[in-house]
């Protein structure tokens, strides 16, 4: 209750604040343009965000020069001293929490202890990637008599990040600091739909003392400022987060060398998903159905981890599928900042016509067994009723492709081998779920269900830094581990340098 009246004012506080206009970063320059990208409330479009400086090719050169020359002086300072602006990032964050979190809620519509939690993430991605530098920044010595070797860790060079909008703090901060306690320069280009967020961040980091070169802000169109990033020579680490057609394009693009480069490019691509909970023949059907709920429904689906497919077994199937759709109602759809709400609109109008499109196809692809009227919200904001389709065969689209909304498909398997080879039939392998009781069955998923994070009997959300590191393979990504021991990795050069010490002095 107490957190519940601190985000009331917090949202009241910020409302104040709402429409203001952001410039691009670039070093110390505040640059202002004549177009803008404009952010709207998505539960209330009438009210704008705020009005972020739209970045051309010219900046994103710009920012790269002003990157090039601050990356010498920046990864060969001290990597305590780097640390240390994360950590003091960390703490502003963890005082403006509710603020922060309120500011989300309006630009991104995460409903609020969602919302609080994406900042804890980010205080958290900060922490963790500070102390993991301080551990890989003592060098490795393997000496033997006559002869030392030191083996140690320097970042790769400036470092080109571009998040996307549905973890609004948490996935633009982990990439950044990580980048930047490895000694790597950011230019941040972040989502179209969540500039504000990423401009709050990048304000936090310099406050915290990183450089105006060593964190710049360049909001603008993907295909236009970020691709002319991407494409550029003297970024030496593309760190992307985002769909797969656009993880697949910036890998290939990222791969042209130019004249002049000196490295070719370390991409690091987190994508999609088609996630799968299990659901086994002696499961507690009533947790089961709220973990597939929660996952599928919250956030109205816009999360890579959501659940988008239930492969149900044949015993528990019926029953199932009647259960899902009984509580599908008390799943409420309405505004963010409205504590009642379970399902809050979606993030913008293209959006909302794109998830009208593929469940109009779905409703064709199976049984609907839940499909939410949405009409009287459907005016004030991007507001979509959650659908579920049952009976759905795992070759229908609905199976296949990631939806990014409140959509479900329910398949049937015939058996534990059946749901298995349905789970991982898709091209993605983010994360599963099973809901069973059987050691044996568990035993069987755990070892045969290949996705980058498996939730066993617990819904498939929340990865926590640093207990559950986040990431899949296949099209879901290049197998990296956000929140994990080898991140910092990816942004680094190791070198070893060995010498015969007999010959000294
Ligand atoms: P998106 O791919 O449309 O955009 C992501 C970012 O890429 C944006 O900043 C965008 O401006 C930029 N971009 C677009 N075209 C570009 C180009 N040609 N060159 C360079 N940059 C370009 O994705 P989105 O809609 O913002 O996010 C949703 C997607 O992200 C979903 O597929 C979701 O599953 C995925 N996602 C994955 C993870 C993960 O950890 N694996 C986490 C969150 C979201």
């Amino acid at each position: 209750a107490e957190n519940r009246d601190r985000m009331r004012a917090a949202l009241e506080e910020v409302r104040s604040r709402l429409g203001r206009e952001y410039p691009l970063l670039i070093g110390p320059d505040e640059v202002r343009t004549g177009d803008s990208l404009v952010s709207e409330s998505p539960s209330d479009a009438s009210l704008i965000v705020g009005r972020s400086a739209k970045a051309t090719r010219d900046h994103a050169d710009r920012a790269l020069s002003g990157a090039e020359a601050a990356y010498p002086s920046w990864s060969g300072r001290p990597d305590r001293e780097r640390a240390d602006v994360l950590l003091k990032a960390a703490a502003i964050m963890r005082a403006r929490l509710f603020e922060l979190a309120a500011w989300e809620v309006f630009e991104c519509a995460k409903p609020w202890q969602e919302a609080t939690a994406d900042v804890d993430e980010a205080i958290d991605f900060c922490e963790f990637y500070a102390r993991r530098m301080i551990d890989l920044a003592d060098p490795r010595r393997r000496d033997v008599a006559g002869e030392t070797n030191r083996l140690s860790y320097f970042g790769r060079g400036p470092a080109v990040v571009i998040p996307p909008w549905n973890f609004p703090l948490a996935i633009p901060c982990g990439m950044t600091a990580a980048a930047l306690v490895a000694g790597c320069p950011v230019v941040l280009k972040p989502a179209e739909q969540s500039p504000v967020m990423a401009w709050h961040l990048v304000s936090i980091l310099r406050e915290a003392g990183a450089p105006p070169e060593v964190v710049q802000y360049l909001p603008g169109v993907g295909e236009e400022v970020g691709a002319a990033l991407v494409e550029d020579p003297r970024a030496a680490v593309v760190a992307f987060t985002g769909s797969r057609a656009v993880g697949l394009s910036i890998n290939r693009s990222a791969a042209e060398t130019r004249p002049g480069q000196r490295h070719v490019k370390r991409v690091i691509a987190e994508m999609g998903g088609k996630n799968a909970i299990i659901v086994d023949d002696d499961a507690d059907l009533d947790e089961a159905v709220v973990g597939v709920l929660a996952s599928a429904l919250g956030y109205a689906g816009q999360k890579c981890s959501a659940c988008s497919r239930a492969i149900v077994l044949d015993g528990v199937y019926d029953a199932f599928v009647s259960r899902l759709a009984e509580a599908v109602p008390s799943w409420t759809v309405g505004p963010a900042d409205d504590p009642d709400s379970a399902v809050p609109p979606v993030i913008d109008a293209e959006a909302r016509d794109r998830i009208e499109r593929a469940k109009a196809d779905a409703r064709s692809e199976g049984r609907v067994v839940a499909d939410v009227d949405v009409d009287p919200l459907r005016d004030r904001g991007h507001y979509v009723g959650p659908l579920i389709v049952a009976d759905v065969d795992p070759k229908a689209r609905v199976a296949r492709e990631e939806i990014f909304g409140p959509v479900l498909a329910v398949i049937r398997a015939n058996d534990l081998d059946d749901a298995l080879r349905i789970a991982n039939g898709v091209e993605y392998a983010l994360t599963g779920g099973l809901y069973s009781r059987s050691p044996a069955h568990i035993e069987r998923v755990r070892g045969s269900f290949l996705v980058g994070n498996l939730y066993i009997n617990r819904p498939c959300t929340g990865a926590l830094v640093d207990r559950q590191p986040f990431g899949g393979f296949r099209m879901s990504g290049i197998g990296t581990k956000a929140g994990g021991p080898d991140y910092l990795l990816e942004f680094l050069l190791a070198r070893c340098v060995t010498e015969n010490t007999m010959r000294r002095g």
